[in-house]
């Protein structure tokens, strides 16, 4: 393939400028000016960042051909090209879950199989009795439970358990399992799974990262009374990540209406208005590291009959437009939560670096037009399960072009 020369203003984590990336073998070359002749232009409105990631996805597709009428790897692959996002890390609550060497390399075949333009990294479950693999992945370790049946019964068993994961990095969906019992009976989805869960299992995370050893991420945060514990085990010095939804910076509980009730359900639940600029100014101050979506493809009728997430993968970049022109965050911001962030979490279990524009890195590029208002209609999904929280909503700007290791793909 031929050298391509994209031009216009770089965004990175140490600033914007006006200048080129230069993509030879699908690698970026060098990012500079004067490169050559630029075979793409993008004027003053856009913002050329590394190509965005998400690290935490559900894309559904597994060994067993199930479910596919949600989500398959390659409508996961469209929906996220869509949006902007060039590299996935996908969650392993299949119905055949990805939890040793033989059952993550078949896993891993699948995807390879549907030769994707996104790349997929896969992370193996840690569930009643696993160890870790041969080979270094990232593994996710549910609490209590959610949807599909990779969790623990007990705190202690999941102690037990990780004492075997010494020097990994370890994914916890933060919800305390004795609360929610203790909580079953309460009127609405929030109350049923309230604060005090995601509190109480974020003392438990830092203290399962802190005996053993790992290297820890919280997924999808959002409470804002736990992110002094997280700040406080970083200060200890234990290393700890946080990804925060855009839905819990978006919608938050006095948004709730009998109608979009239904459609407005995830675990975490949706939180107070508190919580939701807590959440904002965690990712704005750095004490979140992850814009992940946490893309739940689940068909319009089980929605409709109470069934817990939401797809995001279609709005990511759109969604984006909202957080630099409307809630302030900066270029150098955005390009560290969406792109740096990401691609340092997946490239430490890859031959490959993502996230940076920088000679050596992975020559993919996610451009945002700034002035290209998104209205969100359901009609222009990629994503299977073929709806959006954002219907109705018109984004400040949208994606202008995505390149796939020096092609253009939207
Ligand atoms: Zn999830």
């Amino acid at each position: 393939m031929k050298p391509v020369i994209v031009e216009g203003v770089l965004a990175d984590v140490d600033g914007t400028r006006a200048g080129q990336v230069l993509i030879e073998g699908g690698t970026i070359a060098a990012v500079g000016r004067g490169l050559g002749k630029p075979d793409y232009t993008f004027d003053d409105g856009c913002l050329i960042f590394a190509g965005m990631g998400d690290v935490h996805i559900h894309a559904r597709e597994d060994v067993t051909g199930r479910e596919n009428y949600k989500e398959t790897f390659a409508t996961a692959a469209a929906a996220a090209l869509h949006g902007g996002v060039v590299h996935v890390a996908d969650m392993p609550n299949n119905p055949a879950a990805p939890v040793d060497d033989e059952s993550y390399a078949a896993k891993e075949r699948l995807v390879a199989a549907a030769e994707l333009p996104v790349t997929f990294t896969l992370y193996a479950g840690i569930g009643p009795g696993t160890r870790p693999l041969g080979r270094k992945v990232p593994y996710k370790a549910y609490m209590g439970p959610s949807v599909g049946d990779l969790y623990f019964r007990s705190l202690e068993d999941l102690d037990r358990t990780l004492a075997a994961y010494r020097g990994q990095a370890v994914s916890f969906h933060c919800e305390d399992p004795a609360l929610l019992e203790a909580h079953w009976a309460a009127s609405t989805h929030e109350d049923r799974r309230p604060p005090e869960c995601e509190l109480s299992a974020t003392r438990f995370a830092l203290a399962m990262v802190e005996k053993h050893g790992l290297s820890g991420k919280l997924c999808h945060y959002s409470v804002g009374e736990g992110l002094s514990l997280i700040r406080a085990a970083r200060a200890r010095g234990l290393p700890v990540t946080a990804e925060v939804t855009p839905h819990h910076v978006f919608f938050d509980t006095a948004m709730l209406t009998d109608a979009n009730r239904p459609w407005m359900q995830m675990n975490p639940p949706l939180r107070s208005p508190a919580d939701r600029e807590a959440m904002l100014e965690a990712l704005r101050d750095g004490t979140a590291d992850y814009l992940a979506t946490d893309h739940a493809p689940h068909a319009v009728a089980e929605k409709e009959r109470g069934v817990s997430g939401q797809p995001h993968l279609d709005t990511y970049g759109p969604f984006v437009t909202w957080l630099l022109a409307e809630r302030g965050f900066s270029p150098e911001r955005v390009a560290a939560v969406c792109s740096a962030n990401p691609g340092a979490f997946v490239s430490a279990f890859r031959a490959e670096k993502f996230g940076r524009l920088a000679p050596g890195y992975v020559g993919s590029l996610t451009v945002l037009d700034l002035r290209k208002p998104t209205a969100v209609r359901r009609e222009e999904l990629r994503t299977r399960c073929g709806w959006s929280p954002f219907e109705g909503v018109t984004f400040p700007g949208g994606v202008a072009a995505v390149f796939v290791r020096g092609r253009r793909v939207n």
